[in-house]
């Protein structure tokens, strides 16, 4: 195989630290260059499309010759440099700040642009690290950020995001010739772990500047209940007059499931469905975002989404979404709780109950949160159903129906979301690219979702698990655009002829 083209070039006194993981997002394409034993002149820095300096120690600023850096920036290159470089070397107050655990170090967005895409002007990122000198301790009760102060905006400056500890400069742009240098530390902030509020997004800024990682994604600033997040969905319905909400009938707790749906039901049907496991929360957002995605653009990416019909459930079990539990009120795992298969699912409690694990019900389809689910199906009869959930980046198949179809999707999410978010998966384990990767295959109908879909004829029902089980909002950038491409990928799919 021929070798990729190295684009970006990482100039470092500890290349390592960084370069680890941008070999994970940007594999074969990052040139390493430790500054403390190696040159590098200005046309060795023009054969690259990105330059990123992170200079570690103070003791080694003077080895990274700024000059050469800026000269090629004038030219058209893209810089990203961390804060303590870039402050040096224009004569601004470096700062760095340690915090305790009552305060969360955060940037706040102060400008919308290709950088900033996904946030809004007034979003808050988590931004910082374990204290300095520290072992990369996950559950550190001391913070710390790195930002700039006195900074003057003008033509070629604007600050893009200030401090929520200090008011300083957590991220800037300065305009330099051609190109530009985008200062922001990279030092501070933790590996990407999945439930790391100061690090999780670390990638996503650099990964803006290098190949424009979001694309539909945005955050959402508060982590809504059940309640306000419906209220979401009916404010999103009142403004966007494709998209309609609708009751679907009341859940183990009383109140209602409620469905966004977009086009005619008599075209083939399209059914999303999320958070049937309550604590799996994250991707309900994400279908919050496709339906404001599908219906402000129904000729996205050149589709004719019309001629479909969506039916998208971004709640499938409101009592566990509010509790932070797998189960529904009453106990029950929906999603072992459907009526395929449910007979032969061998359950190894000593005695079953509620509030298992995995706890399947009294009988098939005993809750009315399946129920509801269920009529739904057999009422549309659809033509794809995908079922959102959390855990490990993997795509289960259904124990029958167009296979081959529904590995195209996955061949398709997997060019999508190539080379665009970093994280650690859920519960330890490696970094890796956010991707769809690997597959569980079927051992037989199971009481799923899915499995219900299939038996009924469904011809593509799959279910996702990406990354997720946060404790807050702070990746939900990268889930919702995750979560969007993933549906795209199934769109395209079902507008192709048989
Ligand atoms: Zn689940």
């Amino acid at each position: 195989m021929a070798r990729k083209r190295q684009t970006i070039l990482l100039l470092s006194d500890r290349p390592a630290l960084l370069g680890e993981h941008l070999d994970i997002l940007y594999p074969g394409r990052v040139r390493k260059l430790n500054i403390t034993s190696e040159k590098f002149s200005l046309r060795l820095l023009r054969e690259f499309k990105h330059v990123i300096t992170m200079v570690c120690s103070h003791e080694n600023l003077s080895r990274l010759n700024y000059k050469s850096v800026t000269a090629y920036a004038a030219g058209g290159g893209q810089v990203m440099s961390c804060l303590f470089e870039y402050a040096s070397n224009r004569g601004l107050q470096f700062s760095k700040t340690h915090v305790g655990d009552r305060v969360s170090p955060a940037m706040i967005i102060e400008v919308e642009n290709d950088i900033t895409r996904g946030y809004s002007v007034g979003d808050r990122v988590g931004w910082f690290g374990t204290v300095s000198g520290a072992a990369d301790n996950l559950y550190s009760n001391q913070m710390l950020q790195r930002q700039v102060t006195g900074v003057n905006e003008t033509e070629e400056v604007s600050i893009l995001a200030t401090s929520n500890i200090n008011g300083g400069t957590v991220m800037l742009e300065e305009k330099v010739g051609k190109g530009r240098i985008v200062a922001l530390d990279l030092l501070s902030p933790n590996r990407p772990f999945y439930n790391s509020p100061g690090g999780t997004n670390k990638f996503l800024f650099l990964g803006n500047l290098v190949n424009g990682a979001v694309r539909y994604g945005r955050h959402y600033p508060k982590r809504l209940s059940y309640d306000e997040f419906v209220e979401a969905m009916k404010a999103l319905a009142d403004e966007h007059s494709a998209l309609s909400i609708q009751p679907e009938g009341p859940c183990s707790d009383g109140r209602d499931m409620w469905s966004l749906n977009i086009g005619d039901e008599s075209n083939p049907t399209v059914y999303l469905g999320a958070a049937v496991h309550g604590w799996e929360w994250e991707n309900s957002y994400g279908l919050l975002r496709l339906a404001e995605v599908l219906s402000g653009n129904p000729k996205i990416e050149g589709m004719n989404t019309s001629r479909l019909h969506f039916k998208i459930m971004p709640v499938q079990n409101p009592w566990g979404f509010d509790h932070f539990t797998r189960q529904n009120a009453r106990g029950v795992d929906l999603n072992r709780n459907f009526d395929s298969g449910w007979n032969k699912l061998k359950d190894d409690q000593d005695v079953p109950l509620p509030w298992d694990f995995s706890y399947k019900g009294s009988r098939p389809a005993s809750e009315r949160e399946t129920q509801v689910i269920q009529g739904i199906i057999d009422r549309l009869a659809p033509r794809c159903v995908i079922d959102f959930h959390t855990a490990d980046y993997v795509l289960l198949h259904p124990y029958k129906g167009n296979l081959e179809r529904i590995e195209s999707i996955q061949q398709a999410i997997r060019r999508r979301l190539k080379n665009r978010y970093i994280c650690q998966r859920p519960y330890g384990g490696p970094y890796q690219q956010v991707n769809m990767d690997r597959v569980y295959e079927s051992k037989g109908p199971q009481p799923f979702l899915i499995d219900y879909a299939a038996r009924r004829g469904v011809p593509m029902a799959f279910l996702i698990e990406m990354s997720g089980n946060r404790d807050d909002v702070h990746g939900l950038v990268m889930d919702t655009d995750t979560v969007v491409e993933i549906c795209l990928a199934a769109i395209k799919e079902c507008l192709r002829p048989d």
